[in-house]
């Protein structure tokens, strides 16, 4: 950065910088991957054929709009085309809802600890975090969160299930919740896990969104749907929100590999779920291993579980990378550990084991 501009140069030296999941090492010796929550299953022959046929046309820029795909998600989850956004990722989708809606003298609120993503987003459109921590059963304390807002509250993130935790907000509580919440404050139902939820209290964002207008859904294809690496997400929300997200989206945010891949696996949607549902099988068969060794582990109902582990967090994660497994360390709080494949559950559970 120049000299000539040293206000930018304050600004980027606050900004916190997002660090993703570590790669798995290529010289270690068997190398897992269970840091950034992706979707351990290689992509479907018939998704990566699409998407390679949409290659085919990279010198031409995507469908800025994306009506193939909003088409799409317009037809599987029965919303109106008008209610819905598309994204660079549902990180992109975030990012545009906060600066559609907070600057500076604003406050955006989420519990903590939650997707880390949320103060830097907050912190780049000049607004003000507000941080609620998570209660000692490391789920969202929404009383606290209803007291906390203020009339410079403009947004308000609940992560369901919440990341790191895995735990979730139940249906009662919510809609007390927002019952408490003022019309004119959006509430941003961070739903990237959705489709490994199995608690059926855990309500669908989606019903809920359609009586309130304040309500915004964000989804994710870099989860379930497997297609991390291309970055397409979604939003779901009343038309205002919902238009005021395509108006600020990112041009050609969205490439046509991704468009085109979105919808062949939304196409392909019971093969993606029946991966889904054998990754929540081994979700129970490690979260019963670990409590069996004497862990304590909140209850998850996402793809992946949390260890609070406090001063041990970094040996534990060293542990654990000697023995070939890369999890996520955050330092003197606790690891998050990806559900992957049978075979890396295996190496975790014995490594947990071990350092026990
Ligand atoms: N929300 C939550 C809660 C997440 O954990 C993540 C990914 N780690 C995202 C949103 C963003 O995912 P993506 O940008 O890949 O859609």
């Amino acid at each position: 950065m120049s000299e000539t501009s040293p206000k930018l140069r304050a600004e980027l030296d606050g900004i916190p910088t997002y660090k993703p999941g570590k790669p798995a090492a290529a010289d270690g010796p068997v190398a897992f991957k269970l840091s950034s929550n992706e979707n351990p299953y290689p992509p479907l022959p018939g998704v990566m054929e699409t998407a390679i046929a949409a290659a085919r046309n990279f010198n031409r820029y995507p469908d800025m709009a994306c009506s193939g795909l909003m088409n799409e998600l317009s037809e599987r989850f029965g919303v109106p085309a008008t209610h819905l956004a598309t994204g660079t990722g549902s990180v992109g989708v975030a990012q545009s809802l906060i600066q559609s809606t907070s600057g500076p003298g604003d406050e955006v609120m989420y519990a903590w600890r939650s997707f880390e993503a949320y103060p830097i987003i907050t912190q780049i459109s000049g607004a003000t975090s507000v941080q609620v921590p998570l209660t000692a059963g490391e789920v969202h304390d929404l009383d606290a969160m209803a007291a906390a807002i203020t009339e410079r509250t403009r947004l308000i993130f609940v992560c369901n299930p919440n990341n790191p935790t895995g735990t979730v907000v139940r249906r009662a509580e919510l809609e007390r919740f927002l019952d408490r919440v003022p019309s004119d404050v959006l509430v941003v139902l961070d739903e990237a896990y959705r489709e490994f939820i199995r608690d059926a209290e855990v309500p669908d964002g989606l019903e809920i969104y359609r009586d309130r207008p304040n309500v915004a859904v964000l989804r994710t294809f870099s989860k379930a749907y497997g297609l991390a690496g291309l970055r397409v997400g979604f939003a779901v929300a009343h038309e205002p929100v919902a238009a005021a997200l395509r108006k600020t989206a990112v041009p050609f945010g969205v490439s046509q590999l991704a468009q085109d891949a979105a919808v062949a696996s939304l196409r392909a949607e019971d093969e993606l779920l029946g991966r889904v549902g054998s990754l929540v099988c081994e979700r129970t068969r490690v979260y019963e291993g670990l409590v069996a060794q004497g862990w304590t582990v909140p209850e998850t109902q996402a793809n992946f579980v949390w260890l609070r582990l406090g001063e041990q967090t970094l040996d534990f994660a060293a542990a654990c990378e000697s023995a070939g497994v890369v999890v996520r360390p955050f330092a003197g709080e606790g690891v998050r550990v990806t559900i992957g494949e049978g075979e890396a559950n295996d190496v975790f559970l014995h490594t947990a084991e071990a350092f026990r």
